[in-house]
């Protein structure tokens, strides 16, 4: 018996594309991929796979399913086999069966988290629509030009001051518990105190014993993992009022169903359309994420400015080998785009980058430009990761000990690249822009 968690995580590191092409010899065709269908004597190829919905379809003798499906009937294999069989191919530890009732407790734990998550979210979706104590989250997302269908789409909400989300779930007959952050110990007046193991710590308690809400007053962005569960919240406060004092974004803590460095944020809505552009954006915050969709441009999402992780490109690689990043080009924003660019190289993708004009961020160019105009500009602007590195690091560089610096770090990145083919033109693409030879460069 495999608990949820567990084929969960099977299920969402399962890979359709990668798993019948473990059996057909698949050939890329639009946004999916087609190949001669194994549950009939096919000579035209008939089968196609959808990555963005995880899904394959025989268009002659009409066997369709999903990864799990596919393996049951091709393999013969039953649903715990299957199980056995993703989770060795993608790594994941299937908890051994005499640990049960921990498992049990745990799973019950998980469940527990993201039924507070599910509950808070649209708590906090109501406090935003509806009421006086809304308003000074509606007027944020106004006169940042977010639409109600975005507010909607990502389940946005505000915070207000004792918005009472604890009484809510009380009254729901929820537990508490879990709202709390992990490792409290919370203090009743009955002189009862609560250890909290598991928590996503929406709610805090003061010295003085009273509680209060972690995020109030301010707008929260739910995130969802790809398969559609709310595992944390980032929070936004409204006026630049932070000053060093007040920090401007918070984050839910890591827990047991939320990795930071494994989620991106956005994924679920854009999963589908980057699968069909055959492309992903990849920017620094929610609100960039929101005004590109808003704009039309729903194949991006974000990973918090910092540089991107093995987890978080392999997740993206299910979707497309293509990333656009688009960070901020500040010292920072450079940083973790070199470091980005290195990860996604080394799990075999191609990289791009794009530079938005001076003072512009994604959010702030969406809003000010229509569709079209992003699009052509995107696609005016679009540089390889090379060239990007190149201008970025030897424009203007007339010391040799600098030039020579940066050359080795694009070639640390080119060496990345696992193709050949691909890895030699690169260096001659290097040698061309640099003037150095391209036998010293190789
Ligand atoms: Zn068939």
């Amino acid at each position: 018996m495999i608990d949820q968690e567990t084929k969960d995580r099977i299920l969402a590191a399962a890979d359709i594309v990668d798993v019948v092409g473990e059996f057909v010899e698949l050939k890329k065709s639009g946004s999916g991929y087609v190949g001669l269908c194994p549950f009939h004597d096919d000579s035209t190829p008939s089968l196609t796979v959808s990555p963005a919905r995880g899904t394959y379809k025989c268009f002659a003798c009409g066997e369709g399913g999903n990864v799990v499906s596919f393996l049951m009937k091709k393999e013969m294999m039953t649903y715990p086999e299957v199980m056995e069989w993703l989770a060795k191919r993608y790594g994941i530890d299937i908890p051994h069966p005499r640990q049960t009732r921990e498992q049990w407790r745990e799973m019950n734990e998980r469940d527990g988290m993201y039924a507070i998550n599910e509950m808070a979210m649209k708590y906090y979706q109501e406090r935003l629509q509806y009421g006086k104590e809304g308003e000074a989250g509606r007027e944020f997302f106004k006169k940042r030009g977010i639409s109600d269908d975005m507010v909607y789409n990502f389940g946005l909400g505000y915070v207000p001051h004792n918005s009472g989300l604890m009484s809510y779930v009380m009254s729901e007959g929820q537990s508490i518990k879990h709202l709390f952050g992990s490792g409290n110990n919370v203090k009743f007046k009955s002189g009862k105190t609560l250890h909290v193991t598991n928590g996503i710590g929406l709610v805090c308690q003061r010295e003085n014993g009273s509680f209060v809400e972690r995020y109030a007053g301010r707008v929260v962005f739910p995130w969802h993992n790809i398969s559609g569960r709310v595992v944390a919240f980032g929070a936004r406060v409204l006026d630049a009022r932070s000053n060093g004092i007040v920090m401007k974004y918070v984050n839910s803590s890591d827990s047991c169903i939320y990795t930071k460095g494994k989620e991106l944020y956005g994924l679920f809505q854009a999963k589908r359309s980057i699968a069909e552009e055959e492309m992903v954006y990849v920017v620094e915050g929610y609100m960039d994420v929101i005004s590109m969709h808003q704009c039309g441009i729903k194949n991006v999402v974000a990973n918090s400015g910092t540089a991107m992780t093995i987890a978080q490109a392999q997740l993206l690689k299910r979707f497309s080998k293509n990333a656009t990043l688009m960070y901020d080009s500040d010292a920072a924003g450079l940083k973790a785009t070199v470091r980005s660019i290195d990860i996604l190289l080394s799990e075999d993708m191609n990289v791009y980058v794009i530079t938005l004009p001076d003072g512009e961020d994604p959010d702030s160019f969406c809003q000010g430009h229509s569709e079209e105009d992003v699009k052509t500009f995107f696609a005016n602007h679009r540089q390889t990761f090379a060239e990007f590195m190149t201008h970025a690091m030897l424009d203007g560089v007339t010391d040799p000990v600098l030039q020579s610096e940066a050359v080795h770090c694009i070639l640390d990145c080119i060496n990345k690249i696992q193709d050949p083919i691909k890895r030699t033109l690169f260096i001659k693409h290097l040698s061309n822009v640099s003037g150095l030879d391209e036998q010293l460069l190789v």
